[in-house]
């Protein structure tokens, strides 16, 4: 038998069997938190596997032959995913986004896809399901995936230099198969294609304009991301954040930009255009400036535990009522409770700390972004 390693800082197992309330309100559609944040983002990590070794989210060091994943029978079933997809509807939850680890690695996705695409708004209205991936097996189930019922991707791209890009994903993977991806994805209808490039300052920060001149008049948008302090293995450092701010100057500097409004509110990208028509790009800035204050995002991990906060050190097992005794209204009333006593802010209390300090003191060790979903 091998020696299995599981990091001091393991915290997948951290977690607490949730109350269940004596009155089991029915939802209403309009559950609000301590902050008046309602809940419509649930994110779905359906695998904590992935064929990639990005080091600012699953570095080689840690996850090597020896770590050890989630055995089979941990992760949920997708009639157990579907079973709380519903009643994270019922509270007002309008987007699903499946994410992982890798999703793609996740056997028959299609058919998750198939049940969840089946389910509507109280006000009868279809989600807006979408899948965040590597795009490394997208050219092979792009079209299995839009007949399911998906309706776009995100594509994670870190450049478009080749050995900055396999030595970015450090399983030496090629550009080209991703580019490939992304190309399926648009022929399919997957759209529009949203490209994620986390930037990491002195490793891939030459690619932004180079990425910028590729996606422009493609019908894509570009976004960058600013790395973050999510987990505990990524041995992450502030002087290698490039603030978003100097990622539309020098985008600016090329091609003019304007600033668009968002979407919706609760938006994490803010949207800039090109000036001369060709298309859009977005940043997100994570650490240099915190949108916390509309936060209404949810994560349920591979296991079926809901964390309210990427960086969040405690989920809420919700498997163990799954596979206990309990009946729809008593999960709901249970996830309805949760949401209404969340307080987290961790980005907006990491801005309010001096410069020199990186962490909120009050903030306890985290649990991966692969664990939990980017
Ligand atoms: N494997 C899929 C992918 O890479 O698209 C889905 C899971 S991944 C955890 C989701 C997103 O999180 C990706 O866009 C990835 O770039 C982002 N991410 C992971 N670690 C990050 C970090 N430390 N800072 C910023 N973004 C990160
Ligand atoms: Fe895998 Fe996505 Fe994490 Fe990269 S960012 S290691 S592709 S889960
Ligand atoms: Fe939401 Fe937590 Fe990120 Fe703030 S730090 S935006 S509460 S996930």
């Amino acid at each position: 038998m091998t020696n299995k390693t599981i990091p001091l800082a393991d915290l997948r197992y951290a977690s607490r069997v949730p109350h269940i309330p004596a009155r089991l309100d029915a939802p209403t559609g309009l559950l609000a938190d301590t902050l008046g944040r309602p809940l419509r983002d649930l994110r779905i990590s359906v695998t904590d596997r992935c064929n990639f070794r990005c080091s600012y989210c699953m570095p080689s060091e840690v996850f090597n032959k020896d770590y050890a994943f989630l055995p089979q029978t941990s992760l949920l079933s997708f009639e157990e995913i579907t079973r709380l997809a519903k009643i994270f509807v019922a509270h007002g939850v309008e987007k699903i986004r499946l994410t992982g680890g890798e999703p793609l690695l996740r056997k028959n996705l299609e058919v998750l896809i198939e049940m969840l695409a089946k389910l509507q708004t109280p006000e009868g209205r279809p989600l807006d399901i979408t899948l965040t991936t590597n795009a490394s097996l997208l050219a092979r189930k792009a079209q299995a995936l839009k007949d399911a019922g998906l309706q776009r991707v995100t594509v994670s791209l870190d450049g478009l230099d080749d050995a900055v890009f396999r030595r970015m994903n450090d399983v030496d993977f090629p550009v080209a198969d991703v580019l490939g991806g992304i190309e399926a994805a648009q022929k399919v209808g997957l759209a529009p294609v949203k490209i994620n490039m986390v930037v990491k300052r002195g490793t891939n920060d030459s690619e932004i304009l180079p990425m910028a001149r590729h996606f422009r008049n493609t019908g894509t948008v570009l976004r960058f991301i600013e790395y973050m302090d999510v987990g505990a293995t990524n041995g992450w450092r502030m002087d290698e954040v490039l603030p978003s701010a100097q990622v539309i100057e020098r985008i600016n500097a090329e091609f003019p930009l304007l600033p668009i409004t968002a979407n919706y509110a609760g938006e994490t990208a803010e949207r800039w255009r090109y000036v001369d028509g060709g298309g859009e790009v977005g940043v997100i800035s994570s650490v240099t400036k915190a949108f916390c204050g509309d936060c209404n995002r949810a994560r349920l991990s591979t296991e079926g535990k809901l964390f309210l906060c990427l960086f969040a050190s405690q989920g809420h097992d919700l498997r163990a009522l799954l596979r206990g005794n309990y009946g729809d209204d008593q999960l709901s009333a249970a996830v309805g409770h949760i949401w209404q006593a969340r307080t987290d802010r961790y980005s907006e209390q990491r801005a309010a700390l001096p410069a020199d300090t990186s962490q909120p003191e009050s903030s306890g060790k985290r649990v991966e972004m692969s664990y939990i979903g980017g």
